[in-house]
Protein backbone atom coordinates (compact mmCIF):
# COMPACT_ATOMS: atom_id res chain seq x y z
CA UNK A 1 0.00 0.00 0.00
CA UNK A 2 1.00 3.59 -0.41
CA UNK A 3 3.06 5.02 2.23
CA UNK A 4 2.92 8.93 0.57
CA UNK A 5 1.45 10.89 3.01
CA UNK A 6 -0.26 13.94 2.16
CA UNK A 7 1.08 17.39 3.64
CA UNK A 8 0.21 20.69 3.35
CA UNK A 9 2.88 23.90 3.80
CA UNK A 10 0.83 25.99 6.32
CA UNK A 11 3.69 28.58 5.77
CA UNK A 12 6.53 27.48 8.01
CA UNK A 13 8.78 25.92 5.64
CA UNK A 14 8.62 28.65 3.38
CA UNK A 15 9.78 30.89 6.66
CA UNK A 16 12.41 28.38 7.52
CA UNK A 17 13.64 28.87 4.37
CA UNK A 18 14.00 32.46 4.85
CA UNK A 19 15.85 32.05 8.07
CA UNK A 20 18.16 29.65 6.91
CA UNK A 21 18.58 31.88 4.00
CA UNK A 22 19.55 35.28 6.12
CA UNK A 23 21.94 32.95 8.13
CA UNK A 24 23.69 31.81 4.58
CA UNK A 25 24.50 34.88 3.69
CA UNK A 26 25.83 36.43 6.82
CA UNK A 27 28.17 33.08 6.87
CA UNK A 28 28.90 34.04 3.14
CA UNK A 29 29.70 37.62 3.82
CA UNK A 30 31.63 36.90 7.06
CA UNK A 31 33.57 34.20 5.72
CA UNK A 32 35.09 36.24 2.24
CA UNK A 33 35.54 39.36 4.65
CA UNK A 34 37.61 37.86 7.13
CA UNK A 35 39.67 36.27 4.50
CA UNK A 36 40.38 39.02 2.61
CA UNK A 37 41.25 40.39 6.08
CA UNK A 38 43.57 37.37 6.05
CA UNK A 39 44.61 37.64 2.70
CA UNK A 40 46.17 40.96 3.68
CA UNK A 41 49.17 39.83 5.75
CA UNK A 42 51.71 38.56 3.96
CA UNK A 43 52.36 35.25 6.30
CA UNK A 44 51.97 31.91 4.69
CA UNK A 45 49.76 30.54 7.58
CA UNK A 46 47.09 33.66 7.34
CA UNK A 47 47.18 32.34 3.89
CA UNK A 48 46.23 29.41 4.25
CA UNK A 49 43.16 30.45 6.70
CA UNK A 50 42.14 32.77 4.36
CA UNK A 51 41.63 30.42 2.05
CA UNK A 52 40.08 27.90 3.94
CA UNK A 53 37.74 30.86 5.04
CA UNK A 54 37.07 31.82 0.55
CA UNK A 55 36.32 27.81 0.26
CA UNK A 56 33.69 28.11 3.35
CA UNK A 57 32.39 31.18 1.70
CA UNK A 58 32.16 29.63 -1.93
CA UNK A 59 30.01 26.66 0.03
CA UNK A 60 27.76 28.97 1.59
CA UNK A 61 27.37 30.89 -1.65
CA UNK A 62 26.15 27.74 -3.07
CA UNK A 63 23.73 27.36 -0.55
CA UNK A 64 22.13 30.88 -0.72
CA UNK A 65 21.85 30.70 -4.39
CA UNK A 66 20.08 27.24 -4.26
CA UNK A 67 18.08 28.70 -1.30
CA UNK A 68 16.81 31.97 -3.45
CA UNK A 69 16.05 29.24 -6.27
CA UNK A 70 14.04 27.20 -3.69
CA UNK A 71 16.22 24.33 -4.64
CA UNK A 72 17.44 23.97 -0.57
CA UNK A 73 18.39 20.22 0.16
CA UNK A 74 17.43 18.81 3.62
CA UNK A 75 21.15 19.05 5.12
CA UNK A 76 21.56 22.91 4.69
CA UNK A 77 19.93 23.07 7.40
CA UNK A 78 21.86 21.79 10.22
CA UNK A 79 25.31 22.63 7.83
CA UNK A 80 23.89 26.35 8.39
CA UNK A 81 23.67 26.02 11.99
CA UNK A 82 26.67 24.03 13.04
CA UNK A 83 28.51 26.74 10.76
CA UNK A 84 26.23 29.95 12.14
CA UNK A 85 27.57 28.35 15.52
CA UNK A 86 31.56 27.51 14.45
CA UNK A 87 31.61 31.51 13.56
CA UNK A 88 30.22 32.50 16.81
CA UNK A 89 33.13 30.12 18.90
CA UNK A 90 35.63 31.51 16.11
CA UNK A 91 34.88 34.84 17.12
CA UNK A 92 34.79 34.68 20.42
CA UNK A 93 37.74 32.68 20.55
CA UNK A 94 39.45 35.47 18.71
CA UNK A 95 38.30 38.45 20.47
CA UNK A 96 37.67 37.05 24.35
CA UNK A 97 34.59 35.61 26.32
CA UNK A 98 34.59 39.00 28.04
CA UNK A 99 33.85 41.09 25.23
CA UNK A 100 30.69 41.40 23.84
CA UNK A 101 30.36 39.70 21.09
CA UNK A 102 29.84 36.21 23.40
CA UNK A 103 26.40 37.45 23.96
CA UNK A 104 25.35 35.68 20.14
CA UNK A 105 26.05 32.38 22.24
CA UNK A 106 22.29 32.97 23.52
CA UNK A 107 20.92 32.57 19.70
CA UNK A 108 22.21 29.31 19.63
CA UNK A 109 19.22 28.01 21.09
CA UNK A 110 16.66 30.00 19.49
CA UNK A 111 18.31 29.75 16.23
CA UNK A 112 18.96 25.88 16.91
CA UNK A 113 15.76 24.72 18.00
CA UNK A 114 13.60 26.41 15.04
CA UNK A 115 16.18 24.90 12.47
CA UNK A 116 16.88 21.75 13.47
CA UNK A 117 14.84 18.62 15.17
CA UNK A 118 14.08 19.62 18.92
CA UNK A 119 16.16 16.86 19.88
CA UNK A 120 18.83 18.16 17.74
CA UNK A 121 18.64 21.48 18.98
CA UNK A 122 18.69 20.60 22.35
CA UNK A 123 21.63 18.61 22.32
CA UNK A 124 23.54 21.44 20.34
CA UNK A 125 22.05 24.58 23.25
CA UNK A 126 23.10 22.07 25.99
CA UNK A 127 26.85 21.21 24.20
CA UNK A 128 27.39 25.54 23.53
CA UNK A 129 25.94 26.19 27.14
CA UNK A 130 28.33 23.69 28.72
CA UNK A 131 31.21 26.00 26.35
CA UNK A 132 30.01 29.10 27.16
CA UNK A 133 29.91 28.78 31.34
CA UNK A 134 33.33 27.00 31.03
CA UNK A 135 35.13 29.63 28.91
CA UNK A 136 33.35 32.48 31.45
CA UNK A 137 34.20 30.89 34.39
CA UNK A 138 37.89 30.40 33.70
CA UNK A 139 38.22 33.88 32.59
CA UNK A 140 36.29 35.08 35.65
CA UNK A 141 38.65 32.56 38.36
CA UNK A 142 41.78 34.13 36.08
CA UNK A 143 40.88 37.87 35.33
CA UNK A 144 37.62 39.20 37.89
CA UNK A 145 37.24 38.03 41.66
CA UNK A 146 33.29 37.22 40.48
CA UNK A 147 32.71 33.72 42.30
CA UNK A 148 32.27 30.71 39.94
CA UNK A 149 29.02 30.17 41.29
CA UNK A 150 27.61 33.89 40.27
CA UNK A 151 29.15 33.17 36.91
CA UNK A 152 27.12 29.98 36.62
CA UNK A 153 24.04 31.27 37.97
CA UNK A 154 23.99 34.43 35.55
CA UNK A 155 24.85 32.39 32.89
CA UNK A 156 22.75 29.19 33.23
CA UNK A 157 19.66 30.81 34.54
CA UNK A 158 19.37 33.51 31.43
CA UNK A 159 20.02 30.53 28.98
CA UNK A 160 17.81 27.95 30.50
CA UNK A 161 14.78 30.41 30.38
CA UNK A 162 15.64 31.05 26.39
CA UNK A 163 15.93 27.64 25.97
CA UNK A 164 12.81 26.48 27.69
CA UNK A 165 10.61 29.12 25.90
CA UNK A 166 12.36 27.65 22.45
CA UNK A 167 11.62 24.18 23.37
CA UNK A 168 7.90 24.90 24.38
CA UNK A 169 6.89 26.88 21.77
CA UNK A 170 8.65 25.00 19.09
CA UNK A 171 6.41 21.87 20.72
CA UNK A 172 3.42 23.74 20.46
CA UNK A 173 4.25 24.51 17.14
CA UNK A 174 4.90 20.94 15.62
CA UNK A 175 1.28 19.92 17.35
CA UNK A 176 -0.48 22.72 15.94
CA UNK A 177 0.51 22.62 12.55
CA UNK A 178 -0.09 19.24 12.81
CA UNK A 179 -4.07 19.68 14.04
CA UNK A 180 -3.95 22.20 11.49
CA UNK A 181 -3.07 19.72 8.02
CA UNK A 182 -5.51 16.96 10.18
CA UNK A 183 -7.89 20.14 10.23
CA UNK A 184 -6.65 20.80 6.37
CA UNK A 185 -6.52 17.34 4.62
CA UNK A 186 -9.78 15.06 5.77
CA UNK A 187 -12.87 15.07 5.71
CA UNK A 188 -14.65 15.96 9.03
CA UNK A 189 -17.52 13.55 8.31
CA UNK A 190 -15.73 9.96 6.97
CA UNK A 191 -12.45 10.74 8.38
CA UNK A 192 -11.27 9.82 4.86
CA UNK A 193 -8.50 12.61 3.39
CA UNK A 194 -9.98 15.31 0.57
CA UNK A 195 -9.34 16.54 -2.79
CA UNK A 196 -6.46 19.00 -1.01
CA UNK A 197 -4.53 15.89 0.29
CA UNK A 198 -4.82 14.01 -3.04
CA UNK A 199 -3.65 17.45 -4.75
CA UNK A 200 -0.43 17.05 -2.62
CA UNK A 201 -0.11 13.44 -2.89
CA UNK A 202 -0.67 13.46 -7.30
CA UNK A 203 2.51 14.35 -8.22
CA UNK A 204 4.74 11.82 -5.75
CA UNK A 205 1.85 8.83 -7.01
CA UNK A 206 2.92 9.30 -10.88
CA UNK A 207 6.68 9.17 -9.69
CA UNK A 208 5.97 5.71 -8.03
CA UNK A 209 7.50 3.21 -10.66
CA UNK A 210 5.24 0.48 -10.45
CA UNK A 211 1.55 0.85 -12.21
CA UNK A 212 -1.29 2.38 -9.97
CA UNK A 213 -5.00 3.26 -11.32
CA UNK A 214 -6.93 5.79 -9.93
CA UNK A 215 -11.10 4.90 -9.74
CA UNK A 216 -13.36 7.31 -8.94
CA UNK A 217 -16.92 6.21 -7.62
CA UNK A 218 -19.97 7.41 -7.20
CA UNK A 219 -23.01 5.93 -5.09
CA UNK A 220 -25.67 5.32 -7.39
CA UNK A 221 -29.09 6.81 -6.54
CA UNK A 222 -27.70 8.91 -3.55
CA UNK A 223 -30.56 11.34 -3.72
CA UNK A 224 -32.83 8.73 -2.97
CA UNK A 225 -31.31 7.27 0.23
CA UNK A 226 -31.21 10.72 1.60
CA UNK A 227 -35.03 11.32 0.13
CA UNK A 228 -36.51 7.95 1.23
CA UNK A 229 -34.11 7.51 4.81
CA UNK A 230 -32.73 10.84 5.68
CA UNK A 231 -29.82 12.71 5.48
CA UNK A 232 -28.58 11.49 9.07
CA UNK A 233 -29.03 7.57 6.70
CA UNK A 234 -27.17 9.11 3.98
CA UNK A 235 -23.88 10.37 6.60
CA UNK A 236 -24.42 6.54 8.12
CA UNK A 237 -23.61 5.33 4.21
CA UNK A 238 -21.44 7.47 3.52
CA UNK A 239 -19.74 6.43 6.39
CA UNK A 240 -19.57 2.79 5.91
CA UNK A 241 -18.74 2.93 2.44
CA UNK A 242 -15.42 4.78 3.38
CA UNK A 243 -14.85 2.54 6.05
CA UNK A 244 -15.00 -0.26 3.67
CA UNK A 245 -12.75 1.31 1.03
CA UNK A 246 -10.17 1.79 3.61
CA UNK A 247 -10.29 -1.89 4.36
CA UNK A 248 -9.58 -3.07 1.25
CA UNK A 249 -6.95 0.03 -0.01
CA UNK A 250 -5.50 1.21 3.44
CA UNK A 251 -6.48 4.80 4.63
CA UNK A 252 -3.89 6.87 2.68
CA UNK A 253 -5.47 5.45 -0.53
CA UNK A 254 -9.10 6.80 0.06
CA UNK A 255 -9.94 10.63 -0.86
CA UNK A 256 -13.34 12.03 -0.31
CA UNK A 257 -13.94 14.02 -3.30
CA UNK A 258 -17.34 15.64 -3.61
CA UNK A 259 -20.31 14.62 -1.86
CA UNK A 260 -20.92 11.21 -2.06
CA UNK A 261 -17.55 10.64 -4.88
CA UNK A 262 -14.51 9.11 -3.69
CA UNK A 263 -10.91 8.96 -5.45
CA UNK A 264 -9.63 5.62 -4.79
CA UNK A 265 -5.77 5.09 -5.72
CA UNK A 266 -5.22 1.12 -6.46
CA UNK A 267 -1.60 -0.22 -6.83
CA UNK A 268 -0.18 -3.13 -8.54
CA UNK A 269 -0.14 -4.55 -12.07
CA UNK A 270 -3.56 -3.97 -14.49
CA UNK A 271 -4.85 -7.15 -13.51
CA UNK A 272 -4.72 -6.60 -9.98
CA UNK A 273 -6.33 -3.08 -10.40
CA UNK A 274 -9.17 -4.29 -12.17
CA UNK A 275 -10.02 -6.95 -10.16
CA UNK A 276 -9.17 -4.64 -7.43
CA UNK A 277 -11.74 -2.25 -8.68
CA UNK A 278 -14.42 -5.25 -9.27
CA UNK A 279 -14.39 -6.82 -5.77
CA UNK A 280 -15.45 -3.17 -4.50
CA UNK A 281 -17.92 -2.75 -6.68
CA UNK A 282 -19.57 -6.40 -5.78
CA UNK A 283 -18.69 -5.79 -2.04
CA UNK A 284 -20.90 -2.88 -2.52
CA UNK A 285 -23.68 -4.53 -3.80
CA UNK A 286 -23.63 -7.15 -1.72
CA UNK A 287 -22.94 -5.20 1.69
CA UNK A 288 -25.49 -5.81 4.49
CA UNK A 289 -26.24 -2.15 5.68
CA UNK A 290 -28.99 -1.34 8.36
CA UNK A 291 -30.33 1.48 9.37
CA UNK A 292 -32.27 0.54 11.79
CA UNK A 293 -34.23 -2.13 11.14
CA UNK A 294 -34.16 -1.43 7.39
CA UNK A 295 -31.56 -2.59 4.92
CA UNK A 296 -30.53 -0.41 2.72
CA UNK A 297 -29.20 -1.72 -0.49
CA UNK A 298 -26.53 0.04 -2.21
CA UNK A 299 -24.32 0.08 -5.41
CA UNK A 300 -21.89 2.05 -7.28
CA UNK A 301 -20.40 3.16 -10.60
CA UNK A 302 -17.06 3.85 -11.30
CA UNK A 303 -14.48 5.67 -13.86
CA UNK A 304 -11.41 4.09 -13.81
CA UNK A 305 -8.07 4.76 -15.75
CA UNK A 306 -4.38 4.22 -15.07
CA UNK A 307 -2.02 7.05 -14.22
CA UNK A 308 0.22 8.44 -16.53
CA UNK A 309 3.43 10.43 -16.06
CA UNK A 310 2.75 13.80 -17.74
CA UNK A 311 -1.07 13.92 -17.26
CA UNK A 312 -2.32 16.92 -14.64
CA UNK A 313 -4.63 15.67 -11.70
CA UNK A 314 -7.19 17.70 -13.12
CA UNK A 315 -6.91 16.56 -16.40
CA UNK A 316 -7.17 12.73 -15.16
CA UNK A 317 -10.16 13.63 -12.94
CA UNK A 318 -12.02 14.91 -16.09
CA UNK A 319 -11.18 11.22 -18.00
CA UNK A 320 -12.15 9.17 -15.09
CA UNK A 321 -15.86 11.85 -14.59
CA UNK A 322 -16.61 10.97 -17.89
CA UNK A 323 -15.92 7.61 -17.77
CA UNK A 324 -18.09 7.68 -14.77
CA UNK A 325 -20.81 9.05 -16.70
CA UNK A 326 -20.68 6.59 -19.10
CA UNK A 327 -20.81 3.97 -16.35
CA UNK A 328 -24.28 5.52 -15.29
CA UNK A 329 -25.94 5.97 -18.61
CA UNK A 330 -25.04 2.03 -19.02
CA UNK A 331 -27.55 1.32 -16.23
CA UNK A 332 -25.05 1.94 -13.18
CA UNK A 333 -23.37 -0.65 -10.43
CA UNK A 334 -20.71 -0.64 -13.31
CA UNK A 335 -17.31 -0.01 -13.70
CA UNK A 336 -15.85 1.41 -16.96
CA UNK A 337 -12.27 1.30 -17.96
CA UNK A 338 -10.25 3.70 -20.02
P1 LIG B 1 -26.54 9.16 -9.52
O1 LIG B 1 -26.80 7.71 -9.48
O2 LIG B 1 -26.73 9.74 -10.88
O3 LIG B 1 -25.22 9.50 -8.96
O4 LIG B 1 -27.65 9.83 -8.63
P2 LIG B 1 -27.47 10.49 -7.21
O5 LIG B 1 -28.81 10.64 -6.58
O6 LIG B 1 -26.47 9.72 -6.40
O7 LIG B 1 -26.80 11.86 -7.58
P3 LIG B 1 -27.23 13.34 -7.26
O8 LIG B 1 -26.07 14.18 -7.73
O9 LIG B 1 -28.57 13.64 -7.85
O10 LIG B 1 -27.34 13.41 -5.70
C1 LIG B 1 -26.29 13.37 -4.85
C2 LIG B 1 -26.79 13.55 -3.46
O11 LIG B 1 -25.74 13.39 -2.49
C3 LIG B 1 -27.39 14.90 -3.22
C4 LIG B 1 -26.84 15.34 -1.87
O12 LIG B 1 -27.83 15.74 -0.99
C5 LIG B 1 -26.17 14.10 -1.34
N1 LIG B 1 -25.05 14.40 -0.48
C6 LIG B 1 -23.91 15.04 -0.79
N2 LIG B 1 -23.11 15.12 0.29
C7 LIG B 1 -23.76 14.54 1.32
C8 LIG B 1 -23.47 14.33 2.71
O13 LIG B 1 -22.39 14.69 3.22
N3 LIG B 1 -24.38 13.66 3.46
C9 LIG B 1 -25.57 13.23 2.92
N4 LIG B 1 -26.41 12.59 3.71
N5 LIG B 1 -25.88 13.44 1.63
C10 LIG B 1 -25.00 14.07 0.84
MG1 LIG C 1 -22.30 12.56 -7.66
MG1 LIG D 1 -24.49 9.49 -7.04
Amino acid sequence: MSVIKPEIDLGNHSFKNKVLLTLSVVILCSCFATGFYNISFDVLSTRWVAASQFLFGAFFAYTSVSLLCGKGKPWFGWSIVYAYIGLIVSAVVTFGIEKSVSMWFFSVPVVSYFVVSRSHGFILSILILILFTYMRIKYNIYETNESWSKTLINIVLPYGIIMALANAYEKVRIQNEWKLSEFALTDPLTRCYNRLALKSIYSSLQSVEQHTAILLVDIDHFKQVNDHYGHEAGDQVLKALSGLFIEVLGDKNVFRIGGEEFLLVLEGDKQTCRSLAESIRARVQTMDFYYGKERIPLTLSGGYKSITLDTALTDELKKVDETLYTAKTQGRNKIVYL
